[in-house]
């Protein structure tokens, strides 16, 4: 059997004629005879309205509720999505996670998906049928829903296509791929016609929004491509492979960056073993991601300075738990909220020396100061003032030769 996932957001879903949209799509791959999965997300805007209800009735509402309540989105566009091929002439039924079951293990709202049983959903679509499956949920050995985390239906699509062995999952959104930067900001951004798990990994936790990154790593695991594709517009889109299948022609796949960082400096921090822990261990308790770090080495005075960045939701609770720590004794505590991470990605880095150079050197000759800096193995960020941010990303793409 050639299985093909396609999965459907929200904006590809948010209304009757991006329904009755969905289904022609879905038509073309039944005429190439594919046997077609449709994995669907709520109806756009569904879910956080689904969330506002929750807070309205309680500040602490029950987790395996919030769970069953935010998971009755997906159950209309399912139901849709299945009427409107059926009015078309075909075979099709909505599948809610329970249904199938979809199992997954975890605590609620960041559950993950353990398994799927497979025989319904198999003899559907050796009938020919279409099964629409309700992506984010699934259920846990309570029998209770569960959810995979916002955005989760692409994780529910990875999975799909895993233990149905898909020849394709097709991730339809409202973009039509991933781009070398964000073409808000870069007019000249190119789209990328294949890029690597490890690369899309880096671009999408740093913030260029197309898939969950949960969902990815998912893919990496599982060795599943993925095409990223627009359902509004009939165009190529991006596929997300394996190394192995890309040219590292390209040194740098894209520039990324972030605009919701802050910056903290303790000032004058004893530099004695174990400062660096007692000073990141309440923030590690408090959830706060702490991203980049980074420590002079002590002058003469034993004293030293530490800089690192967190997202700005957690600055006020960071900024506490630091001020509240008995454990560290600093000098004083400088923050600063305007600045930006620039970031370029590439696997093509690992193998070409030279590649750190050309960045700062390239910031440089725009007269861009670099406050902080790190790395990994494919891929260099920089910490800039955010009203510098444009030029940075400018100059790096330029650089980089991923204008068009
Ligand atoms: N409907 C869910 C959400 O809005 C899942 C998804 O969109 O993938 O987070
Ligand atoms: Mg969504």
């Amino acid at each position: 059997m050639k299985i093909v996932v396609l999965k459907f957001g929200g904006t590809s879903v948010g209304s009757a004629e991006r329904i009755k949209n969905v289904a022609k799509i879905v038509t073309s791959y039944l005429k190439k005879k594919f046997k077609v999965i449709v994995v669907s997300s709520a109806m756009g805007g569904e879910t956080n309205r689904l969330i506002n209800l929750s807070k309205e009735i309680s500040s602490n509402f029950t987790s395996s509720e919030y769970d069953t309540l935010v998971a009755a989105g997906e159950q209309i566009s399912c139901s849709l999505i299945a009427g409107r091929l059926n009015d078309q002439g075909h075979l099709s039924r909505s599948w809610l996670s329970w249904q199938i079951p979809i199992l997954t293990t975890g605590n609620y709202s960041y559950s993950r998906i353990e398994s799927i049983y497979k025989k319904n959903i198999i003899n559907f679509l050796k009938k020919g049928g279409v099964p629409v499956i309700a992506g984010f949920q699934g259920i846990n050995s309570e029998n209770r829903v569960t959810t995979l985390g916002r955005g989760g239906s692409d994780a529910s699509a990875i999975m799909i296509a895993k233990f149905f062995k898909a020849e394709k999952c097709v991730i339809y959104t409202d973009v039509d791929g991933v781009y070398t930067t964000d073409p808000n900001v870069v007019p000249k951004a190119k789209k990328i016609k294949k890029i690597s798990y490890e690369e899309m990994l880096e671009m999408a936790s740093l913030g260029a929004k197309v898939m969950q990154p949960n969902s990815i790593q998912d893919a990496r695991l599982n060795r599943i491509d993925i095409e990223v594709r627009s359902s509004f517009k009939n165009k190529a889109g991006s596929l997300i492979t394996k190394r192995k299948n890309i040219s590292t022609k390209n040194i740098i796949r894209g520039v990324s960056f972030t605009k919701n960082d802050a910056k903290i400096t303790l000032v004058g921090v004893k530099d004695r073993p174990g400062v660096a822990a007692k000073i990141f261990e309440p923030l590690f308790k408090n959830s706060i991601n702490v991203d980049m770090v980074v420590q002079n080495i002590s002058s003469y005075k034993k004293e030293t300075d530490l800089t690192f960045t967190i997202k700005n939701e957690d600055l006020l609770k960071t900024e506490k738990l630091i001020k509240k720590n008995k454990k560290i004794i600093f000098k004083k505590l400088i923050i600063d909220e305007r600045v930006s991470k620039v970031s370029i990605v590439g696997v093509g880095m690992i193998t070409t020396p030279g590649v750190t150079y050309r960045m700062f050197n390239a910031l440089a000759k725009k007269n861009i100061n670099i406050q902080v800096i790190s790395t990994s193995e494919i891929k260099i960020s920089v910490l800039v003032e955010r009203k510098n941010l444009k030029k940075a990303v400018d100059v790096l793409h330029k650089e980089f030769k991923l204008d068009y």
